[in-house]
C-alpha cells in the first residue's frame, strides 16, 4: 500500500461513521493542485544536476494552504499528495484558518555541501514561486529542511516576485522574521497533549518513553520529557538506537548530537536497533521519524501503552486497528504533532501584522489550541467508541466539509 493509499483508507473508516457519500469522499479527498518541477543547480564540480521536486495544495477551503518542505532521497509525489492532505486535517484539528499544503524534494541533504544545499534550496523556491504566497501557500520545515534553508527559501521568492514578504514563509531565523518558539513548538504541542490526556490514559509521573528519530522532534520533545520528570530510556537515529531502562542522560545525547555525531556513540546503555525501540516495554513510544513505521508485521510486538505520533503518518491502517483491539492509545500525527503548524500560523500572523510576541506568549497560546484540540479530539473518540485518528479526522472533517471548497 502506498502512502496516499494509506491516508485514504484511514479517511474512509471516518467519512463512513459520518455517513459521508462516496462522491463527497472523493470530492474532499482529491488535491487542487500538485506542481510538479524540476531544475537545474550548479554543484560544487562544475557539473549541472537536474533535481525533481513537488508542492502539492490539497485544499484552501479554510484559508491558504500549509505545509513543510521535505529533503530525502524517498520523496515522491506519492508521499507529498498523503503529507498534504494530513496537513489539511492537522490545521482543522487545531482549527487554525489554512488547508493543507507539502513540497518536497528527492535529494540526500546530508551528502551536498553547504553551497550546494543553498542552491537546491533557493532553485526549488524559485521553482515554485508562481504558486505559493503568503495569502495562498506558505511552505515551511519539515524533514532535512531548517531555519536556515528557509532563509535561503525567502530570498528566492523576494527575488522572484520584487519587495519583502517575510509571511510567504514560516520556520525562518528569528532574525528573518521567525518566531520564538517555533523550533521546539512540534514536540511542544506532542508534550501538552500528552500531559493534558495523562489523567484520562492512567499515565503516571515519571513514566518511561522510547522515542524513534532524534531530529528536531525527537530532541525537542526528550528535553521537554526529561524536564518534566518523565523518563526517556531509549532513542534512536539513523545510526541505531540506545536503551537503558534506568533512563538516558538528555542532556548528554543533545550534546553527542550538537558534536554532529551519532546517538550510538553514547555509552553506558544497550544497543538496539530502531526495529526494536518499537518493540520495547515502555509506557509511551513516540515515533519520530518517518512514515509507516508500526505496520501490520510488528503492531502486535508494541508494548506501549501510548504511541505518541511525532512524526506525520508512522502508523499503518492495519497496525492501527491491532493496537486499538489490544487497547493501546495511538496519540494521532494530525494532532500530536500539529503544534509545528500552529506556531507556524503564530509566526505567520506576526509577518503580516508586523508584530513580535514573546515567547510566553506563543506557549500559552500553543497550550490553549493543543488542549482544545485534545478534548474535541478525546470527546469525538468516547462518543463513537472509535480510536483517536478517526475520532481526529472526524473534527477535522467536520470543520473542513463546514467551509467547503474555495
Ligand atoms: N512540517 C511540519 C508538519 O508536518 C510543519 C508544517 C508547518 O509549519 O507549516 O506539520
Amino acid at each position: 500500500m502506498t502512502t496516499y493509499g494509506n491516508a485514504r483508507i484511514q479517511m474512509e473508516k471516518a467519512t463512513k461513521l459520518m455517513g459521508l457519500s462516496e462522491e463527497a469522499f472523493d470530492e474532499v479527498l482529491k488535491p487542487e493542485n500538485v506542481e510538479r518541477v524540476s531544475f537545474k543547480v550548479n554543484m560544487d564540480n562544475g557539473s549541472d544536476q537536474t533535481f525533481e521536486g513537488v508542492r502539492v495544495q490539497h485544499h484552501s477551503g479554510r484559508g491558504p494552504t500549509k505545509g513543510g518542505i521535505r529533503f530525502h532521497p524517498q520523496v515522491d509525489v506519492d508521499e507529498v499528495m498523503a503529507l498534504a492532505t494530513w496537513m489539511t486535517w492537522k490545521c482543522a484539528v487545531v482549527n487554525i484558518p489554512f488547508g493543507g499544503g507539502k513540497g518536497g524534494v528527492t535529494v540526500n541533504p546530508k551528502l551536498l555541501s553547504k553551497g550546494e544545499l543553498e542552491r537546491v534550496s533557493k532553485g526549488f523556491m524559485t521553482a515554485i514561486a508562481p504558486v505559493v504566497g503568503p495569502d495562498r501557500d506558505i511552505p515551511a520545515p519539515d524533514v532535512g529542511t531548517t531555519a536556515e534553508i528557509m532563509a535561503w527559501m525567502l530570498d528566492a521568492y523576494n527575488a522572484a516576485v520584487g519587495g519583502n514578504h517575510p509571511g510567504v514563509i514560516t520556520g525562518k531565523p528569528i532574525e528573518r522574521g521567525g518566531s520564538y518558539g517555533r523550533d521546539d513548538a512540534t514536540a511542544r504541542g506532542g508534550f501538552y497533549v500528552l500531559n493534558y490526556l495523562a489523567k484520562s490514559l492512567n499515565l503516571l509521573p515519571g513514566a518511561s518513553i522510547a522515542i524513534q528519530g532524534f531530529g528536531n522532534a525527537g530532541q525537542h520533545f526528550a528535553e521537554l520529557c526529561a524536564n518534566a520528570g518523565y523518563k526517556v530510556v531509549a532513542v534512536s537515529d539513523t545510526s541505531g538506537g540506545i536503551y537503558n531502562p534506568k533512563g538516558l542522560d538528555v542532556e548528554k545525547l543533545l550534546k553527542i548530537k550538537q558534536e554532529t555525531r551519532m546517538i550510538v556513540d553514547y555509552e553506558d546503555a544497550q544497543k538496539v536497533t530502531n526495529e526494536e525501540l518499537l518493540e520495547l516495554e515502555v509506557d509511551v513510544l513516540a515515533p519520530a521519524a518517518l512514515e509507516n513505521q508500526i505496520t501490520r508485521d510488528n503492531a502486535d510486538k508494541v508494548k506501549a501503552k501510548i504511541v505518541l505520533e511525532l512524526a506525520n503518518g508512522p502508523t499503518t491502517p492495519e497496525a492501527d486497528e491491532i493496537l486499538f483491539k489490544k487497547g493501546t492509545v495511538v496519540l494521532p500525527d494530525i494532532l500530536a504533532n500539529a503544534g509545528g503548524v500552529t506556531v507556524s500560523y503564530f509566526e505567520w500572523v506576526q509577518n503580516q501584522r508586523n508584530e513580535r510576541w514573546p515567547l510566553e506568549r506563543i506557549h500559552e497560546q500553543l497550550e490553549e489550541k493543543m488542549h482544545k484540540a485534545a478534548q474535541a479530539v478525546y470527546d469525538m473518540g468516547v462518543k463513537h467508541k472509535t480510536h483517536l485518528r478517526t475520532a481526529a479526522l472526524m473534527v477535522a472533517l467536520e470543520r473542513v466539509l463546514a467551509a467547503g471548497r474555495k
